[in-house]
């Protein structure tokens, strides 16, 4: 593993969502729709499995904070 790819792998993160907790009410997609998408029920799709772009992480970080239900969750993959 070269140093790049360890800075990188220290970036990268998967941002989840728990179907079972989501009401559904979409605040998540309509904050960051970069990074989440709805489907045709109004539940949250996941848009990239893997988020490394700096912009991108901090969309689902916002995402993830603004969530009421505390359905969606950023982990280190
Ligand atoms: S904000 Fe949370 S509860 Fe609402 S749609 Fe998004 S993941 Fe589901």
């Amino acid at each position: 593993m070269t140093t790049h790819d360890t800075e990188t792998q220290h970036r990268t993160r998967r941002l989840v969502v728990d179907r079972s907790a989501c009401a559904g009410h979409g605040l998540c997609y309509s904050r960051s729709p970069e990074v989440v998408d709805c489907d045709d029920s109004g539940y949250p799709v996941i848009v990239e499995e893997v988020l490394e772009r700096t912009e991108h992480i901090a969309a689902a970080e916002e995402a993830a904070a603004m969530c009421p239900e505390r359905a969606l969750t950023l982990e280190s993959p």
